[in-house]
């Protein structure tokens, strides 16, 4: 998993950097504040802007170890520029993510460990989680509502750390993925997001820094996908 300047620091949105290398429509920067999206979770939205003028980041392209903005136009850049992250949007998709993790770790509590099989945010204030259940009812499932909003109306903190690949394995628990265990990083650690008193596992993405700064949750609908994967798809409660 790449180390991102978002997860040192999750509450710089907006950076005045350089420009390091440049193909028409787009830059690779010094330093940059946008996570480039994965394991379920869009990429930031925002714009770059130069001298007077001001262009959208429409996107991200990750190659030989480089992290591609892709812009909205097909200019030409150079030098230094600002920088800076949609802080709506990066709010919405960190909240989604950190109700996720409650789901998950309440659904790995009270159903034998259940792995995740797959995971969506999606820009509507809505997340699906896919998890390997075959014999689970579903009406247990929806029971765990009030048990997420619970956790959102502690207000747990959220604490982020990293530990070596070989003790992330042996942690029960910590890779919380069936099929995807997350790289580590080029120094062979891995990132553990914790919500203190509920969960610990491995995860790139953004997070709020306590569940309560989320809105609660409603669980929207349980689905059947195979006969091995049950869908949970949550939304946010809408601002009163
Ligand atoms: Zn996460």
């Amino acid at each position: 998993m790449s180390r991102y300047f978002c997860h040192e620091h999750p509450d710089v949105l907006t950076l005045e950097t350089r420009i390091v290398d440049a193909r028409p429509g787009a830059v690779v920067l010094a330093e940059t504040p946008f996570h480039p999206g994965g394991g379920g979770q869009l990429a930031d939205r925002g714009v770059l802007r130069a001298g007077t003028g001001e262009v959208r980041v429409t996107g991200f392209e990750s190659s030989g170890g480089r992290l591609w903005h892709l812009l909205a136009e097909p200019l030409e850049l150079a030098g230094t520029v600002e920088v800076g992250v949609e802080p709506a949007f990066r709010a919405l998709m960190s909240a989604l993510h950190t109700d996720t993790h409650v789901l998950n770790a309440l659904v790995f509590q009270h159903f034998q460990g259940a792995l995740v099989t797959g995971a969506q945010l999606n820009d509507d204030g809505t997340a699906r989680m896919d998890f390997d259940l075959p014999d689970a009812d579903n009406d247990r499932l929806r029971a765990l509502e009030p048990a997420v909003n619970e956790a959102i109306r502690q207000d747990l903190p959220l604490r982020f750390g990293y530990v070596p690949a070989g003790d992330a394995a042996r942690e029960p628990g910590l890779l919380r993925s069936r099929s995807v265990a997350p790289p580590p990083d080029h120094e062979g650690l891995i990132r553990v997001v914790e919500i203190v008193g509920l969960d610990r596992q491995a995860c790139g993405g953004t997070h709020l820094a306590s569940t309560g700064r989320s809105r609660p949750i409603r669980i929207l609908k349980v689905d059947n996908k195979g006969r091995h994967n049950r869908r949970i798809r949550i939304g946010l409660v809408d601002d009163a």
